[in-house]
């Protein structure tokens, strides 16, 4: 039993005082109380906010984050990234998944994310051919998040096809591909190493309508129960129109049509969806994994945040490619498209409410849905994920309640995270990770062999 006292602490019905958090050996809270004076023992905390849900990773391609800023010949797009992405892959092995990993996982529970979607599809050796192990690189990515204590779920991706229409893999995709039996092998062997790591969850993932087609899905949605099916959508205007050429509905309505899409579902960017596709994925329960620094580093375009919080639809966040891996710059950066475009102030919170506070709880609870990972934030039974913001930092002075919500999130960034806990243990202190030095050198030495061979 661990004993914890926060000076102020968001809780799932408001922000209290002195709160104090008894927490047991298997990392729930077991007891919870507000306004109260420190035990002699506690561990004594600024204030506190519950973990967050990072919902959408590819972990690998943190490795190339800053390599592709420089304009190539033509116009640039989301397309020749993942030209450079494929060539990129080509070269990575199990051991440099694994410390590539390592950092992001460092970085996330670092900047106040305590669980993480890793949306996993390089899984087989640089010719296409399976490794032994099926699973072996969705292993080395569970192995990462045993030693940085992330909550990991594991989403393998099922990849088969190039486009629409069931379009033969290209070359450069060699290295996602299965049908539905081989797929069945990968989850089967994915299940032994998930199942080996605390707080870990399996779930499925059809890459896209692009990759996937309905009757496949359909197919392997059974092979885990109760999973969270997560799959790109919509990221593209070219997928919508190869959509509306292939299928003659738009991505997101063809889905819906198709498939009982619920709130096991996570649909990733929904970026491009006309008024009736909002407001039914709103309708559906499922969440929007929206992903705002990923998709304006791609030039992607900007989800219809407004309509679709309005029309109670839910969302959550993740840092898919991580150019950068920032909660506060994810959420203010959603707000910030809606109001470089709306040219208005304040534009996704309810009137009266706080900006900050109206992301912040819609992506923890969408997250936490998205990820099966714990729902209902700091509650007794709940598992004690949780990050403490240094309230002695500039940014942060003065604040208390929603104005330091506020405050962090349109001021600051990782800087003011100063620990973090995941199932009660202590992962981060005075905003470094206790793996950090270990986990950044060998990341250090995979890169510098990834772009050694690259010449
Ligand atoms: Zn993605």
């Amino acid at each position: 039993m661990t004993e914890f006292h926060a000076e102020t602490c968001l809780l799932p019905d408001g922000w209290a005082s002195g709160v104090s958090m008894t927490v047991d050996a298997d990392g729930r809270i077991s007891a919870l109380a507000a306004g109260t004076s420190p035990a002699p023992d506690a561990v004594r905390l600024g204030a506190v906010l519950p973990g967050m849900a990072n919902l959408h990773s590819h972990s690998f391609q943190r490795a190339m984050a800053g390599l592709t800023e420089r304009r190539g010949g033509s116009e640039d797009s989301f397309w020749s990234w993942r030209q450079l992405m494929y060539a990129f892959n080509e070269r990575l092995t199990p051991d440099h998944v694994e410390a590539v990993a390592a950092l992001v996982q460092v970085e996330m529970l670092e900047s106040g994310f305590t669980s993480a979607g890793e949306f996993h599809y390089l899984h087989h050796g640089p010719d296409g051919t399976p490794y032994d192990d099926r699973a072996e690189m969705a292993g080395r990515i569970c192995a990462a998040a045993g030693a940085t204590g992330i909550a990991l779920t594991l989403l393998p991706v099922y990849y088969r096809y190039s486009g629409f229409g069931e379009a033969e893999a290209s070359h450069g995709q060699r290295r996602f591909l299965h049908d539905p039996d081989s797929y069945a092998s990968l989850i089967e062997a994915a299940q032994r190493h998930v199942g080996a790591l605390p707080h870990a969850r399996l779930g499925l993932a059809p890459h896209s309508l692009r990759a996937a087609s309905v009757k496949d899905i359909s197919a392997i949605l059974p092979l885990v129960e109760n999973a969270p099916v997560h799959i790109h959508i919509s990221e593209q205007v070219q997928e919508v129109e190869d959509c509306l050429a292939a299928n003659g509905q738009r991505p997101v309505a063809w889905l819906m049509d198709h498939l009982t899409v619920n709130d096991d579902w996570c649909l990733i960017h929904a970026t491009h969806m006309d008024e009736a596709e909002t407001a039914a994925l709103a309708r559906s329960g499922a969440v929007a994994g929206l992903c705002p620094l990923t998709e304006a580093n791609l030039g992607d375009g900007l989800f219809p945040a407004e309509a679709y919080l309005e029309a109670g639809g839910r969302i959550g966040i993740g840092s898919d490619s991580h150019i950068r891996i920032d909660l506060a710059e994810e959420l203010r950066l959603l707000e910030y498209g809606v109001r470089l475009t709306r040219r208005r102030r304040n534009a996704l919170a309810g009137p009266g409410q706080s900006t900050g506070r109206t992301l912040f709880e819609a992506a923890l609870a969408g997250g936490a849905q998205a990820l099966k990972q714990p729902a209902r934030g700091l509650a007794v039974g709940e598992r004690a994920d949780f990050v403490e913001l240094d309230t002695a930092d500039p940014v942060l002075a003065g604040r208390s309640g929603d104005a330091l919500l506020d405050s962090w999130l349109f001021c600051g960034d990782k800087r003011q995270v100063r620990s973090v806990h995941v199932g009660g243990r202590e992962r981060v202190r005075e905003g470094r990770a206790l793996v950090r030095d270990k986990v950044a050198a060998a990341y250090r030495s995979a890169i510098a062999d990834l772009l050694d061979g690259a010449g």
